[in-house]
């Protein structure tokens, strides 16, 4: 499996290494021709417009959008999780995202309260343990929409969602050295997606 990590802002080399330890092959996009090849991709922590600016700058802003919509598997990590949404809220004046996955999300919600924090959390993956999860300036999920599954909450608000095809966590993963929401993006996620496709 070829998966992505898109490299235009953002904590790219963290995700690379945790992908790596899930046994896949990792690789940094940002050229169209890169985006073409791969089987899934992962939108990391960052800043969300910027992130959204740059990849009109290189281009790649509607064939992103596309290969999402058509089911492309995607994990978006914070400024991924808003990324992925339908609908942002606190959004910067013209703020676009890619979309495709049916919540709305709250920009720097936690931001306003705390910039920064650390809880551990139950993550609903059939593993009763605990998981590290890691906040900054991050978002909250406010609305689900219809077939998209909630797997962990802070307070009653939603921090990691998934659907068929996308997983969106408001926290960072990739910075505790525990690969568990990776492996669960690659095994429960992405590759039954893919062999759905074969
Ligand atoms: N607040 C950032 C944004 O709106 C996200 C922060 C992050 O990814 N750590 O994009």
């Amino acid at each position: 499996m070829k998966v992505g990590v898109l490299a235009l802002q953002g904590d790219v080399r963290e995700h690379i290494s945790s992908l790596i330890t899930c046994g896949v092959d990792p690789v940094a996009v940002r050229r169209s021709a890169e985006i073409d090849v791969i089987d899934a991709l992962v939108l990391p922590g960052g800043e969300s417009t910027t992130i959204a600016q740059l990849s009109e700058v290189f281009g790649i802003y509607e064939q992103l959008k596309n290969r999402i919509a058509e089911g492309m598997p995607v994990y978006g990590s914070c400024a991924g999780m808003i990324l992925l949404a339908n609908e942002i809220l606190d959004a910067k004046q013209g703020q676009k995202s890619f979309g495709g996955l049916d919540i709305t999300v709250r920009r720097n919600a936690f931001g306003r309260q705390v910039d920064s924090f650390e809880s551990d959390l139950t993550f609903d993956d059939g593993s009763p343990d605990l998981i590290r999860a890691v906040f900054i300036r991050a978002p909250w999920v406010e609305r689900v929409g219809e077939g998209v599954q909630v797997l962990a909450s802070v307070d009653k608000h939603p921090v990691a969602v998934r659907s068929q095809t996308m997983l969106a966590t408001s926290f960072h993963p990739e910075l505790t050295g525990d690969h568990r929401i990776h492996r669960y993006f690659i095994e429960e996620v992405a590759r039954p997606a893919l062999e759905k496709v074969k």
